[in-house]
């Protein structure tokens, strides 16, 4: 350690960034600190990919006891939700995690401090009434819901308050149409909830591959799904039955919940940053270089707060580079394409590379191959749900650039593809490699017929 200071690196924030830049830096032999004033493990454990991916398991059973008909089962008397068991499993399996990461950062050696951390100067931050010196200070405070400002808007709740329902309603509004508007609306449509998607624009995951995004419009719709396209909430007002929410469009809905899924704000209120040069950008995010160091050179950033990509892994990969860039030998870097990336939507949609139309404005010439086949599960089950994939490749070089996926185990299969993208795999690549027989999955190494 550097005697002059109490410690090498003070982290404030216990989310998916912070822990790994903390417990790998202790590793190194380094002295550390890391404060959290809310929960172990951030967003992504307590209120995020943890809990949602545990409540999407839920709501995909009505359609599995519904399938399970056709191959023999009869299941006596109708099957029903208890929430209150669901929300109260999923929160022992949390804190269940909570305590892991506890364990994580005690085992590392790092110092834990419950409680506010504020940046009091460039080497110095004050917790719990007293101020450390640091040689490095790592802001790993990540996001928050962000909620416009409308009439009404205060009745509105963000995806924190859903982990945590006394009840839940009948009728829910879910604005929004980006990864947690869909993901919600799928899962309350499928815990039996008459669900409402409001979005401003015409195209649901308007960021991702375009055919795949509508393909997933159609399967959310068709799934029960009530769509508000092109839509926005003129206000909210509170009944004595619930919310009367009123659409641009003179369509009014009661609802029991209404959640805004509008996007996610870095947290850097209140931090203490202007006692340092530190710069944020209009919506509070922080600026850093290559090596996420900001204007103060003793202060670092990563994550959620950078406000660059908000993904759990990619955190956890900026911590490690970000590691080795302060105490090893530097080499490490991390490269933002061909990022693999999955939206818990139903039907599921997985994606890596470039979407259709990145790829069209990228690459002179470009082929495109698409599958759509309904998966082995309906033939005796009897569901619409289909399967759509696609290769876009460049021709010039017969590199694979993107590769897209909707339908069931879409993320699972994705991740795989995702290294053949990130090794340069040809489409000569995929063809010559033998698919596992009989899966979905193998219909990625046995599309010849070009669509495009
Ligand atoms: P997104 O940025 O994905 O989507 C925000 C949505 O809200 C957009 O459709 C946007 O519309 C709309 N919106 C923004 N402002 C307004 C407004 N004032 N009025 C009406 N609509 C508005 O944010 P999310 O909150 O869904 O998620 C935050 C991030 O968290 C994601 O970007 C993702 O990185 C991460 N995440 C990842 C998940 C995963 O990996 N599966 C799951 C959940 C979250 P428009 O498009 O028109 O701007």
């Amino acid at each position: 350690m550097t005697a002059a200071f109490d410690y090498d690196l003070f982290v404030i924030g216990a989310g998916s960034g912070g822990v790994r830049s903390a417990r790998m830096a202790a590793s190194k032999g380094k002295k550390v600190a890391i404060a959290e004033d809310r929960y172990l493990g951030g967003t992504c454990v307590n209120v995020g990919c943890v809990p949602k991916k545990l409540f999407v398991y839920a709501s995909q059973f009505p359609e599995l006891f519904h399938a399970s008909k056709g191959f023999g089962w009869t299941i006596p008397g109708q099957p029903s939700l208890d929430w209150a068991t669901l929300r109260d499993n999923k929160t022992a399996e949390i804190e269940r995690l909570n305590g892991i990461y506890n364990k994580l950062i005690d085992n590392s050696g790092a110092d834990l401090y419950n409680g506010r951390a504020t940046v009091v100067g460039p080497h110095q931050v004050a917790v719990n009434g007293q101020t450390y010196s640091a040689k490095t200070i790592l802001i790993a405070t990540g996001g928050w819901p962000y909620i416009p400002e409308f009439p009404g808007s205060e009745h509105a709740v963000s995806s924190n308050e859903m982990f945590f329902l006394d009840q839940l309603p009948k009728t829910a509004v879910v604005v929004g149409g980006g990864y947690i508007a869909v993901e919600f609306a799928g899962i309350l449509n499928g815990l039996g909830v008459e669900t409402h998607l409001v979005y401003r624009g015409p195209h649901l995951l308007k960021s991702f591959d375009r055919e795949m995004s509508d393909k997933v419009k159609e399967g959310m719709a068709s799934k029960g799904v009530h769509l508000h396209l092109s839509s926005d909430i003129n206000q909210i007002i509170k009944t004595t039955d619930g919310l009367s929410v009123a659409l641009s469009d003179n369509t009014e809905l009661q609802a029991g919940i209404a959640l805004y899924a509008t996007g996610r704000q870095a947290n850097t209120n209140n931090l203490g940053l202007e006692s340092t040069a530190v710069v944020l950008r209009n919506n509070g995010s922080i600026v850093v270089d290559d090596q996420f160091c900001t204007a103060e050179p003793s202060i670092y950033a990563l994550g959620d707060v950078i406000d660059r990509v908000q993904l759990t892994p990619v955190a956890i990969q900026e911590a490690m580079v970000l590691v080795d860039h302060l105490y090893g030998d530097g080499s490490a870097t991390i490269d933002y394409s061909d990022i693999p990336t999955a939206v818990f939507c139903q039907p599921e949609l997985g994606t890596v590379g470039l979407s259709e139309e990145q790829a069209r404005a990228e690459y002179t010439d470009i082929a495109v191959y698409t599958s759509d086949f309904k998966p082995m599960l309906q033939t005796l089950g009897g569901g619409s749900e289909r399967i759509t994939m696609k290769l876009v490749v460049d021709t010039q070089t017969d590199r694979v650039v993107g590769c897209h996926m909707v339908g069931e185990h879409a993320a699972e299969i994705i991740q795989g593809l995702g290294i053949a993208l990130k090794a340069g795999a040809t489409k000569a690549h995929f063809d010559a490699t033998v698919g596992i027989h009989p899966s979905a999955a193998e219909e990625f190494v046995t599309m010849r017929n070009q669509a495009r």
